[in-house]
């Protein structure tokens, strides 16, 4: 069964910067989709969980994405067709993730870790060792537990290093 059918959304521009770029949007949600936040909280690497309101904030498309029970609340957006893909986008995230939920383990952390194949994603992948680990892999697992950072990979061209930079911006280390 489809968890989320149909959304209805709202474009606006702020109030207090009428003349700024870029717009927010907010989408109203045709069904109760809570149960799916724990899953999307795991599968999407999300920066901030709470159970009471139930919602999950995550860094994706380099936007910020607040997803509630009842509606999606999506920041910066360059327009009404970014906002209208990305909603599209989540939409389907959220349905594939309701199917596939029993492949998946929920997450209720408050602060998520950073998910290993997103910073994986943006090494060079040649295992040379400069980095003091063995394997890629294996250094990427150590920025996850926040023991190492964008800095830490001499090879990491300057355009990923920053790209690691800001993804890692959304995580707190204790
Ligand atoms: S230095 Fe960079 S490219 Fe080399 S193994 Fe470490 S993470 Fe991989």
């Amino acid at each position: 069964m489809t968890l989320l059918e149909n959304y209805t959304r709202e474009i606006f521009r702020s109030k207090c910067m009428p003349g700024a770029e870029g717009v927010h949007c907010h989408a109203t949600l045709g069904s109760d989709i809570r149960d799916v936040l724990p899953y999307l909280n795991t599968e999407l690497g999300g920066a901030a969980f709470t159970r009471e309101p139930p919602s999950v904030t995550l860094q994706v498309h380099g936007k910020l994405i607040t997803v509630y029970s009842d509606k999606i609340a999506v920041n910066a957006l360059r327009d009404e067709n970014e906002a209208d893909k990305i909603l599209n986008w989540l939409k389907e995230t959220i349905n594939d993730t309701w199917e596939r939920r029993q492949e998946i383990t929920p997450s209720y952390d408050a602060v998520a870790k950073p998910v290993l194949f997103e910073i994986l994603k943006l090494l060079p992948k040649t295992n040379c060792r400069a980095c003091g680990e063995k394997t890629c892999m294996v250094f990427a697992a150590r920025v996850t537990d926040g023991v190492k950072d964008e800095t830490g990979c001499p090879d990491l061209t300057d355009e990923n290093q920053e790209k690691l930079k800001a993804y890692l911006s959304g995580f707190c280390f204790d």
